[in-house]
């Protein structure tokens, strides 16, 4: 248990980035920072400036108004690259794609890390399998604040490693106080389970009427048919209005561009899942987008030690999630609301 917290910690911790150290001797405030996630896939600033100039030159290479003394396969690559990059700055929101441009796009962001990091990613543009609604059920009494399921989450979704973002929260609450999120402390670092304590996951549940999807202005965020709520990471404004409208806290704004060292990265991704995101816009739980659709569980259910997480699909009648709903004690927070959260708390 004190392991898992710490192993959260170092994680959290591995790296402290100075980005206002103007020593021009070498320093290991510098030394150790490691390409952050848009990087790795652009390995560039996406400002107007460097965009133009990124442009221009794969113009003039296009054209063969650039001599080079580097090999032709440098050059083929480098032509590659711009051409992509061009591509890839004018994409259109992925909601309003078809499936082959969706294929195409992931393609294009295939190819563009291989050819930035010599490294393969695999990226799913998978859409919803027929006849699935998910669905998730957290286990009140057996949770142990342990926090497994955040570790998990952080490393499957290539989280950044420096800010400790993370898209779960285990309150940690006093018995007889009720569910009362303002009482309770989610940033307890102690043994666990702590007595005369109960503990308590939220996340983004989902709902079946997102308030959140409502207020974009510019149709970043949408529910799929699956049910899963989602956010186009490029097509993202980072106004965060939809963070205000949340009424369960679960939707992150990445402040600084999400950082994962190159070996941490998990590269098997989804579009509107686990890659590499950019600073300044929204992020959440996506039910594991890159692992629901592939027919597995999410990461923090894998994780979960004591069976605290259940997940499945809410139209099969012999799964494990209608059986809770079934025959269990159900409710779902904040239920006068409307917002009709795909998520149930139960206790044994
Ligand atoms: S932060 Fe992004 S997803 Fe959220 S409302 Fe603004 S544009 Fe839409
Ligand atoms: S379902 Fe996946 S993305 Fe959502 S909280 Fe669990 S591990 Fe994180």
């Amino acid at each position: 248990m004190g392991n898992n917290i710490k192993k959260w910690f170092s994680i959290g911790s591995k790296r402290v980035v100075n980005e206002s150290c103007d020593s021009d001797k070498p320093c290991s405030c510098k030394s150790e920072k490691t390409n952050d996630g848009f990087d790795q896939v652009l390995n560039a600033q996406t400002d107007r400036r460097n965009a133009i100039q990124k442009l221009t030159a794969g113009l003039l290479i296009g054209a063969g108004a650039v001599s080079s003394s580097c090999s032709v396969s440098k050059s083929d690559e480098a032509k590659e690259q711009s051409d992509l990059d061009w591509e890839e700055y004018f994409k259109g929101n992925y909601k309003l794609m078809t499936d082959e441009e969706k294929q195409n796009t992931v393609d294009r962001l295939t190819r563009s890390y291989e050819l930035r990091t010599g490294k393969k990613i695999n990226m799913s543009a998978a859409g919803p399998i027929d006849d699935v609604l998910y669905g998730y059920a957290f286990n009140i009494s057996k949770c142990q604040g342990y926090m497994d399921c955040i570790n998990a989450c952080v490393e499957e979704n290539n989280q950044d490693r420096e800010s400790q973002m993370q898209y779960i929260r285990i309150h940690e609450i006093e018995k007889g106080s009720g569910i009362e999120f303002k009482n309770g402390d989610d940033t307890y670092y102690h043994e666990v389970p702590a007595a005369n304590h109960f503990y308590i996951g939220t996340q983004c549940f989902h709902c079946d009427n997102p308030p959140c999807v409502e207020v974009c202005p510019v149709q970043a965020t949408w529910k799929e048919k699956d049910g899963i709520v989602v956010i186009d990471y490029d097509w993202c404004i980072g106004c965060r209005y939809c963070m205000a409208a949340c009424p369960y806290d679960g939707r992150r704004f990445n402040w600084k561009t999400p950082e994962v060292p190159e070996e941490e990265v998990n590269k098997n991704q989804h579009y509107l899942g686990n890659r590499l995101r950019k600073q300044g816009v929204m992020e959440k739980c996506t039910f594991c987008i890159q692992r629901s659709r592939n027919g597995k569980n999410p990461a923090c259910v894998e994780a979960c030690p004591t069976g605290a997480r259940v997940f499945g699909n809410l139209l099969d009648p012999n799964s494990d999630i209608r059986w809770i709903i079934e025959n269990k004690k159900v409710f779902r927070l904040k239920e006068e609301l409307g917002t009709e959260p795909k998520f149930w708390y139960y206790m044994d």
